[in-house]
């Protein structure tokens, strides 16, 4: 049977994170978190835990508390204003085994997973902030900027997302990112309910509304909405003020009236920048990574927080059934890298689809969505890749 650790270590309090202490401290190991806020919180607004996250909330036993706050997402949809044409179509139910997405608040998901590490009394030690690591033939020693906690662990776990100062691979900045914002799903409103639905300008401009779930501002149903745009225009798009930014919005989607009427300053509008990173798998024995710290891209696909969750429960797995430390790294790679470099291939691909500033790709985006993505086979395969779980079907680590 598995390996008896003592102690591990996990920085970062993200879906990676809390998820991979929950699996761990249920196995029997002594977990300790780090995080570098004094009090660990969610950024940002929307988003969707697809399919495969929903298999790891399930076997964390979350799920149910997570669908109370969700709102399920049956179908992503866009179209494209200057041609009024299909642009994106993807239902659920097009799956052999159609499960929904759900929609979720960010901080929605964090309460859920942090709430469980709680009353699981893993202990959480804030104003940490990761600079590196000590590696040493027996144990590994995280180190803080501020020197902090001074012990060190039989295992480390990298779940500090994105910006983690261990990066491997080249980081590609992406030529857009979004405003994002959450406000209340009016009574009132001509949006498809439970899609993700968006509109195009070729794909120099793209907006977009999804359900939440509880808004966790004001306890009503809620939508993110997000407004696609380059990040070197930030300090412009806020200058020029609310009413500009609701007039442009409108222009482009007109029925989108009711959800940002609601934004009433531009402070309520949050800019997110991304970028694309595949990192080496990890060669040390003691250091893993999991979520955005190996490998992150733009939210297009909608993957990241799943990805995360995804890395958290095969990692945990892999500790379990190892017998040395080599097991791990060996069993944890050979179970994620393929699935990990599939879904960064394909956001590769697809993200200039709807984010970029040609013309041809968004023309090809339209004439094959509207002529080729209804074909039973092919709207199969995007339904699989949306929900996640293209190549883990390929190789049986969906279910457990
Ligand atoms: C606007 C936007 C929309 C998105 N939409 C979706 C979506 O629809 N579906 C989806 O699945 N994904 C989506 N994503 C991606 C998703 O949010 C990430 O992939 C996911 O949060 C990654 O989880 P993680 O646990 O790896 O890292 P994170 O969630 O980034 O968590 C990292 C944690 O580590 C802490 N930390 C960071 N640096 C340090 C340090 N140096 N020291 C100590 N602690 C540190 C942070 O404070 C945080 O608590 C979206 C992302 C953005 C920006």
């Amino acid at each position: 049977m598995g390996l008896a650790f003592q102690n591990i270590a996990i920085v970062g309090c993200g879906p990676g994170g809390l998820a991979s202490a929950m699996f761990l401290a249920r196995q029997g190991h002594q977990v300790t978190l780090f995080e570098r806020f004094s009090e660990p919180k969610p950024l940002g607004s929307g988003l969707l835990i697809q399919p495969s996250g929903q298999d790891v909330l399930e076997s964390l036993g979350l799920l149910p508390e997570i669908k109370r706050l969700a709102s399920p997402v049956h179908q992503l949809h866009g179209i494209s204003t200057h041609k009024g044409r299909r642009a994106l179509d993807m239902q659920y139910k097009h799956a052999k085994a159609p499960v929904s997405a759900l929609g979720i608040h960010r901080a929605s998901l964090f309460d859920v997973l942090i709430e469980a590490v709680r009353l699981m009394k893993i202990p959480i030690e804030v104003n940490n902030e990761f600079i590196g690591v000590n590696e040493s033939g027996s144990d590994i020693k995280p180190l803080f900027s501020t020197g902090g906690h001074d012990g060190t662990f039989d295992l480390l776990i990298d779940a500090s997302g994105a910006r983690t100062p261990l990066a491997t691979g080249r980081i590609r900045k992406l030529s857009y990112g979004a405003f994002w914002a959450t406000v209340d799903m009016p009574a009132k409103h001509q949006i498809a309910p439970n899609a993700l639905d968006q509109r195009y300008w070729h794909a120099s401009k793209m907006a977009g509304i999804m359900p939440v779930g509880i808004n966790p501002a004001t306890g009503n149903p809620g939508a993110a909405i997000f407004w696609s745009e380059k990040p070197e225009n930030t300090d412009q798009v806020i200058n020029a003020g609310i009413e500009r930014f609701r007039s442009e919005f409108v222009s482009l989607w007109p029925e989108a009236e009711p959800f940002v009427a609601q934004i009433g300053s531009m402070d309520e509008l949050t800019m997110a920048v991304y970028e694309h990173r595949t990192g080496r798998p990890d060669t040390s024995t003691r250091l893993y990574s999991v979520g955005d710290s190996w490998h992150c891209t733009s939210p297009q696909l909608g993957q990241g927080a799943n990805m995360a969750l995804l890395d958290a429960k095969v990692l945990a797995k892999a500790i379990e059934r190892a017998e040395t430390t080599k097991d791990i790294s060996r069993s944890y790679r050979r179970s994620r890298s393929f699935h990990i470099n599939l879904y960064q291939l394909l956001s590769v691909i697809f993200t200039p689809l709807y984010q970029s500033n040609g013309r041809f790709l968004p023309f090809i985006r339209d004439v094959a969505i509207h002529n080729f993505a209804r074909l039973p086979l092919v709207r199969s395969l995007i339904t699989y890749t949306v929900s996640g779980v293209l190549g883990l079907k390929l190789f049986g680590q969906r279910r457990n």
